[in-house]
């Protein structure tokens, strides 16, 4: 074997060994011990490695077959007809690539079927319970079993009776001899978040996802339980002896999907009636868009959409494979959790002092956009995640929600790697780091420390402050490293000569980039305030503090004469308090003050302040949360306009908030909005209320 093959030996053999224990854990144990979406990243990756070496296929690879092993608490019961899983795209061109195999396919053996003829599609939500097939003997249930490995299910007919959505019985006139019906039993979210509730206060392990806990009710030995649950189904498949016809005068043997769904909601089944039938994938496609936005606003999990070929005879023409029919795909959604390999990790000093761990990775796809840094935000996270230099580490981002390494898969760990320690020096000026007692927080505490300079450089430069768009990361860094730069109020004396001897600068861009910081000494007060970096000090409590105080010299005197008037303001409490006034006995801080006032901030409440008293306070106290995109609106222009009323932006909904400012493409907030009861605004409303 060449050193490669070597290489993909050993990687496929370490997927196996993960991809069958999480196989157990999921389909015999019903705890699943990793996220399905890395799940199906690594499954994905030993299907590429066995494809371009099928020498490398194994008999005990996942590969070859499908779910899991029928368990031994039921009686095990052979399928009549496979009951198979379906083939995963999870994006448009995966999607695009199998409509492409299978017209290929279909004019192949069909040759009065041109691929031209694009064959309809109906597209279905893939709800994320349980497939179970379910026998009716001249009429009356008489069977009813788990997927299992597709060919041998568990038998779990008296379980499945206490769904109420299931008939006993079928609404036919002349049932025939057997018919069998396909479907998915599930778990509505509301039981699902209830039934952990009450396993959180028995002290039982809590369920991963509403599919793994409605798999574990069916397989309760005790069907009281099972009842007590509430389980549901979605029937979407029927298959009938061949030389039937029906006799009632409003059915239609089906011929077709669509025509199944409807013979089955006629016959007494609840069917989803999201389906829509397409005349081609751009159609398809608007369906999957539509329902990623839309999903978390059903009472049920869905993993994905279906797209199947709509009639039976091209269903027919193109069969299945032993795990999946050709016919049809599932469509997944983004994965909001991947696998990725660390690189390295940054220690970044910021402003106050505080050392971050920032991990870097290679770069993945989440929730649509590319990431390849998170934050570990300190060194008890870090400590606690266990991380050695080469990890597979599984890094979540759920839509807005800012990117976070969750864990490590140690069964993918290099050998003689080494766990990531906090460094005892600042990696910036080499002094010793310090670690604040009961506090997660490594800091270094020298003054002149260059790195927090830097930070609070770019804090003064950022958008909630100065807004000094010319001037980032990388001018900072030269600017403080050649020495040109000793203060914030440095930036201000800065000659053109100096930024000419920098990377990248021209006579234009260095003027430019002077007339930029030059302005910025127009900035509101709030933004100035905010630019100082007091500790525990955000744009919103800057906004608060600006509208309290007029003066930077009158917020001084507040904080040493009577600074319970600063922990009195709504919102704020001691801990600001106390910062504020800290800040204020530094001296570095005095001179800074002594200093932008030179070079001509104001440092107080200008008259033509866009935040003048006069403003409104239509949203005086209120909490806001935003999710989603709006039409018109910028996140910040959103978020300056409600505290500009006197309202909080906050990022996490609570029982406290008042309102959800809702736009396109709004994520899990919304569930939990209209979980807890909050008031929900679309943009419009939002903008009525103001
Ligand atoms: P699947 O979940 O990708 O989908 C196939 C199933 O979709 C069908 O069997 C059917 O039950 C269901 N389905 C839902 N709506 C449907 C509809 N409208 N029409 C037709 N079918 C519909 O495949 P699977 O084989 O059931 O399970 C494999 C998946 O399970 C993996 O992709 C992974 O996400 C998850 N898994 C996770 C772990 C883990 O450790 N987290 C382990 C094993 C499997």
């Amino acid at each position: 074997m060449n050193s490669n093959l070597n290489q993909l030996y050993e990687r496929a053999k370490e997927l196996r060994a993960l991809l069958n224990k999480a196989n157990y854990s999921y389909y015999v144990l019903d705890a699943p011990e990793i996220e399905d979406a890395v799940y199906d990243q690594l499954y994905r990756e030993l299907i590429e490695i066995e494809n371009i070496h099928p020498s490398l296929i194994t008999d005990d690879s996942p590969s070859q077959r499908l779910g899991g092993v029928p368990s031994k608490g039921f009686k095990n019961v052979e399928h009549n007809i496979p009951l198979l899983s379906l083939e995963n795209a999870f994006n448009f061109n995966e999607l695009k690539a199998w409509y492409g195999r299978i017209n290929k396919l279909i004019s192949s053996k069909n040759k009065n079927i041109k691929a031209v003829d694009s064959p309809e599609l109906i597209c279905e939500l893939k709800i994320d319970g349980n497939a179970i097939s379910l026998r009716y003997e001249n009429g009356i249930l008489t069977r009813a079993a788990t997927r299992g490995d597709g060919k041998t299910g568990e038998e779990i007919t008296t379980n499945i009776k206490t769904i109420s959505t299931i008939p006993l019985r079928l609404l036919l006139k002349n049932p025939p001899s057997w018919i069998e019906i396909r479907g998915e039993a599930f778990m509505p979210n509301n039981i699902f978040n209830k039934l952990n509730i009450e396993r959180k206060n028995t002290d039982q392990p809590l369920f991963a996802n509403p599919r793994n806990s409605c798999a574990g009710t069916l397989r309760q030995l005790d069907s009281k339980i099972v009842a007590s649950r509430k389980l549901d189904f979605f029937a979407y498949s029927v298959y009938l002896p061949e030389n039937w016809e029906p006799i009632d005068s409003n059915l239609k043997k089906p011929n077709s999907q669509s025509e199944s769904l409807a013979f089955l909601k006629t016959i007494g089944f609840k069917i989803n009636t999201t389906f829509e039938t397409k005349n081609n994938l751009t159609g398809a496609n608007s369906y999957y868009k539509y329902w990623e936005i839309k999903k978390n606003s059903l009472a049920y999990a869905t993993d994905g959409i279906v797209v199947k070929i709509d009639k039976f005879t091209i269903q027919n023409l193109l069969g299945s494979t032993n795990k999946a029919p050709r016919w049809a795909i599932a469509v997944k959604y983004p994965a909001e959790e991947k696998a990725t390999t660390l690189r390295k990790i940054i220690f970044q000093v910021g402003r106050s002092g505080a050392v971050t761990p920032v991990a870097e990775f290679e770069s993945i796809e989440l929730a649509g956009t590319t990431v390849n840094r998170a934050s570990l935000h300190n060194a008890k996270r870090l400590g606690s995640l266990d991380l050695h230099y080469g990890d597979t580490i599984v890094v979540r981002k759920a839509g807005e929600i800012i990117p976070e390494v969750i864990r490590v898969i140690k069964e993918f760990r290099p050998v003689n790697t080494q766990l990531v320690k906090l460094p005892q020096h600042c990696p910036e000026c080499n002094s010793k780091l310090i670690q604040e007692p009961n506090e997660a927080i490594t800091k270094c505490i020298n003054s002149e420390c260059p790195a927090k300079l830097k930070g609070l450089l770019r804090h003064w430069v950022s958008k909630g402050a100065m807004n000094i768009d010319g001037l980032g990361e990388k001018i900072i860094n030269q600017l403080v490293n050649e020495g040109y730069v000793k203060s914030i109020a440095d930036l201000y004396k800065l000659e053109i000569n100096c930024l000419l001897g920098l990377e990248r600068f021209g006579e234009k861009s260095a003027n430019n980039l002077l007339k930029e910081i030059n302005e910025s000494k127009n900035t509101n007060w709030h933004k100035q305030l905010y630019g100082l970096g007091i500790p525990h000090i955000g744009e919103a409590n800057a906004k608060s503090l600006s509208k309290n105080f007029n003066s930077i010299e009158e917020l001084c005197s507040i904080a040493k004469e009577t600074p319970e008037n600063i922990s009195n303001i709504y919102g704020f409490g001691n801990e600001m308090k106390d910062a504020i006034i800290m800040w204020f006995e530094d001296s570095n801080n005095k001179a800074l003050i002594k200093d932008l006032k030179k070079i001509g901030f104001s440092l107080k409440e200008s008259l033509n302040s866009n935040y003048n008293s006069n403003q409104s306070n239509v949203f005086d106290g209120k909490i806001f949360v935003l999710t989603g995109t709006l039409d018109s609106l910028t996140r910040d222009e959103a978020k300056e306009l409600i505290e500009s009323a006197g309202g909080k932006v906050s990022s996490s909904i609570s029982k406290k908030t008042d309102f959800l400012l809702s736009g396109e493409k709004s994520g899990s907030k919304l569930k939990k909005a209209q979980k807890l009861g909050v008031k929900i605004i679309n943009e419009n409303e939002f903008k009525l209320l103001l």
